[in-house]
């Protein structure tokens, strides 16, 4: 079996085959809240003579028993690790959270010690997308003014489902070093910032997707469920 891939270090897209790779998988039959689990460790040697660098990954899966054999295969991806290189952005699917936020969060995450105003100005970037896409929020045709990020987060405050310690988090963030005067600069003006700053504001992004993103999914996902019961009892009466 082969695939395409690009090595996260010389960039190179390549084809990784059999000899360019080894995937080794330890599970853990003791029944969890998850169920039984399998961690697959995969070894990536890019092969690129030139470059080499090992890719190291370890994603974790639910297992389920193989159908009329011993033994079980994996069934659903729970999570996924960077190990090497090391990237500490978490590893969010594009189905839930829209790929333009994944791409700035994950930039922000990566450049985050190199540069932290720039880590800090896509994070700002992302903060903004997320809220215009998941709470339809953009500028008052009667607005005077200037409109910064900030009147954006004024305007989901009052929202009745913004969601539980989410303006306590965001609060808590702005008032962290210059974070609040970024908010209220434009989204593209670049503000220095300590490492710390753009950490926290990382944190806020990945707090902001949990608790709307990924939530409203689950949510769908147990509604759509319940619903589906219903109706199969439905029919069978
Ligand atoms: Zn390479």
């Amino acid at each position: 079996m082969s695939y395409a891939w690009t090595c996260p270090f010389c960039k190179l897209p390549t084809t990784i085959v059999s000899t360019n790779e080894t995937a080794e998988r330890v599970d853990c039959t003791i029944p969890s809240k998850k169920g039984k689990l399998g961690l697959i460790v995969n070894y990536i040697i890019c092969p690129n003579t030139e470059c080499n660098q090992l890719t190291l990954i370890a994603s974790l899966y639910t297992l389920k028993q193989k159908p009329n054999a011993y033994g079980y295969a994996t069934n659903e991806l729970l999570n996924e690790w960077n190990l090497i290189p090391d990237s500490s952005a978490k590893v969010f699917s594009p189905d839930i959270v829209p790929q333009v936020i994944i791409n700035d969060y994950e930039e922000a995450c990566k450049i985050m010690n190199l540069s932290p105003k720039a880590s800090a100005t896509l994070s700002r970037r992302a903060l903004q997308g997320m809220i215009r896409h998941f709470w339809g929020i953009k500028k008052p045709e009667d607005h005077k003014g200037k409109w910064t990020l900030w009147n954006e987060i004024q305007a989901i405050k009052s929202k009745p489902d913004l969601g539980l310690g989410v303006w306590s988090a965001i609060d808590a963030v702005r008032k962290v070093g210059n974070i609040g005067a970024h908010m209220e600069e434009d989204i593209n003006l670049i503000i220095d910032v300590e490492p710390e700053e753009a950490s926290k504001l990382i944190w806020l992004i990945e707090f902001l997707i949990e608790k709307w993103y990924i939530q409203k999914y689950e949510t769908d996902l147990q509604l759509a469920e319940i619903i589906g019961m219903a109706n199969a009892k439905t029919t069978k009466k």
